[in-house]
């Protein structure tokens, strides 16, 4: 929006524009604005978070700035809850204040998503929804556009500069809170043009996804944690005490760890939300969304407790961008969940991504507002960086599946060097043999992403021989100092690079 005032601005998305992650969030964006709340003590809960590899300015940059790009959104239009006047704000695991400013309750990534959608629509922006992003095109080096399938053909786009903002990679897990265009596929365009990928290793489990099948696991937020609701095992005890001394408001790989060892422990395929303590009007009130969808389910959680279960949620890792949302490839930005801006460290805070990507989408923004461009450019000597494709990959719904279960069982909240090791020779040695002929199916490419992806996360979760955040090893359940570093993948190379 903010580059429209200034320059042609293409908007391309392989599904409908309203459909993302964004779209989805729930609790809400974090931002110190209440009365006994500051910066700092918002800089100290991410870094607390981020297990000692978060890149501190840019988590000084999110914390401070993110205030500003807030009060954006505001005078946007976007309709944050209020309370007695002012902005009504709610507690989330790991963060010392109430500081999660929220919308419509618990619909806070829709109320968001639609207020900038209809100021996109009303923008010099030209939208080209069900574009399916293949490859991006580079000029010496430079990246200069990308191309895109869109009904079975390929259409070339050219610009003086391409921001991807591409999202997560959830559906790389049978079990995950992303919708279906989660997966992961502007890392891989990135990684193919010569971007470098880092913190791959590093996925956040969200600890409460709602397990009612056929349920899909929808996601039950934090809030409710933070609003009284407490967790009880399959034998009615309430076992987050055990484990933290946060209990329930304990960061988030703990809590999905401690209920993953509890549903082990009593062979149950979940555990239980009490919301008990919470007043059955304010339940209805607070998580509309979440109560809603439930009951849709037979569930009434004003008076039953909610089963639920950890699901793949956020990667921490991704396209790695300087403070600017630079990548390593000249003219190629990236913001949002693909980005590793090295805020979110080894753990997401909650409610962090959603102020991340604003306040990085802004930077980016800012920075090539201050940029000259020559423009029109030579349309000769483009490169495509068209992606290898994984012969053993041929069956795509069969082996999404087989894919899957191979990241669900050896890439998820417990790790260990024998499933790596087997997660490895799956994922990685299916043979390079570029297939001939292929439909232009854009579920094909996703699956060819998602395999790459897959096999990116079981080389660094092996090569990471500790524990930290979002990556839990058994056989080295403790962090070591020497391992503050990163893991790198650049050229076909991986580089563990010093914090
Ligand atoms: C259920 C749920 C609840 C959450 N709750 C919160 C919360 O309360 N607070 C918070 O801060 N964060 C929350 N998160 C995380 C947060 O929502 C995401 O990290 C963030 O919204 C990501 O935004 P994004 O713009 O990077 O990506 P997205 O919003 O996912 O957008 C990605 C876009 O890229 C498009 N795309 C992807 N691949 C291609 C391709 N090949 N070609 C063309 N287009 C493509 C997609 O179609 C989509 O439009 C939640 C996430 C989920 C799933």
């Amino acid at each position: 929006m903010e580059l429209s005032k200034i320059a042609r601005v293409i908007l391309i998305t392989k599904a409908s524009i309203a459909e993302s992650n964004t779209s989805y969030a729930q609790g809400g964006i974090a931002s110190a604005m209440g009365s006994n709340d500051s910066p700092e003590f918002h800089y100290q809960d991410t870094i607390m978070a981020g297990a000692g590899l978060c890149n501190s300015e840019a988590v000084i940059t999110i914390v401070h700035e993110g205030i500003d790009r807030v009060k954006h959104l505001i005078d946007l239009g976007v309709p944050f809850d209020q309370n007695q006047g002012g902005l009504s704000f709610t507690q989330e695991a790991a963060h010392s204040r109430r500081r999660i400013l929220h919308a419509e309750g618990d619909a806070t990534g829709r109320a968001i998503s639609q207020t900038l959608i209809r100021h996109v629509q009303q923008a010099n922006i030209v939208i080209y929804e069900q574009h399916f992003a293949l490859t991006l095109v580079t000029k010496n080096g430079q990246c200069c556009g990308v191309v895109t399938i869109h009904n079975q053909r390929l259409n070339l786009f050219l610009a003086s500069a391409v921001i991807l903002c591409s999202g997560g990679a959830g559906q790389i897990y049978d079990k995950t809170t992303n919708p279906q265009v989660a997966t992961g596929d502007g890392l891989i365009l990135a990684y193919q043009a010569g971007a470098v990928l880092k913190d791959l290793e590093f996925i956040q489990f969200h600890p409460t996804a709602l397990c009612l099948p056929p349920a899909p696991p929808f996601l039950i937020s934090e809030s409710v944690r933070g609003e009284g609701a407490i967790l009880l095992n399959g034998a009615g005890e309430r076992f987050m005490p055990r484990y933290h001394e946060l209990a329930e408001l304990a960061p988030r790989d703990v809590v999905a760890r401690a209920i993953f060892q509890e549903i082990h422990t009593h062979d149950n395929s979940n555990v239980f939300l009490d919301l008990s303590k919470i007043e059955p009007n304010s339940i209805q009130l607070h998580f509309p969304n979440i109560f809603s969808t439930c009951l849709k389910y037979g569930l009434d959680i004003r008076s039953q407790p909610i089963p639920v279960a950890p699901a793949a949620h956020y990667m921490m890792g991704g396209i790695m961008t300087d403070l600017y949302g630079r990548t390593s490839v000249p003219g190629l930005y990236a913001a949002g969940e693909a980005a590793s801006t090295g805020v979110h460290g080894a753990n997401r805070l909650a409610s962090n991504s959603l102020l991340e990507g604003l306040v990085f989408a802004g930077r980016i923004a800012d920075h090539l507002k201050a940029q000259s461009y020559c423009w029109p450019m030579e349309v000769n000597n483009l490169t495509f960086h068209y992606p290898i494709l994984l012969g053993a990959y041929e069956q795509w719904s069969d082996n999404l599946i087989a894919l899957q279960r191979v990241t669900s069982r050896y890439l998820g909240i417990i790790r260990d060097d024998s499933g790596l090791q087997a997660a490895e020779q799956l994922l990685l040695t299916s043979g390079h043999t570029v297939k001939s002929e292929f439909e232009l199916n854009p579920y094909y490419f996703e699956c060819q992403s998602m395999l790459r992806l897959a096999g990116m996360i079981a080389q660094a979760a092996r090569i990471r021989q500790e524990s930290r955040g979002g990556h839990y090893r058994s056989d080295f359940p403790d962090s070591d100092p020497n391992w503050r570093k990163h893991i790198h993948f650049h050229d076909n190379k991986i580089e563990v690079i010093g914090a």
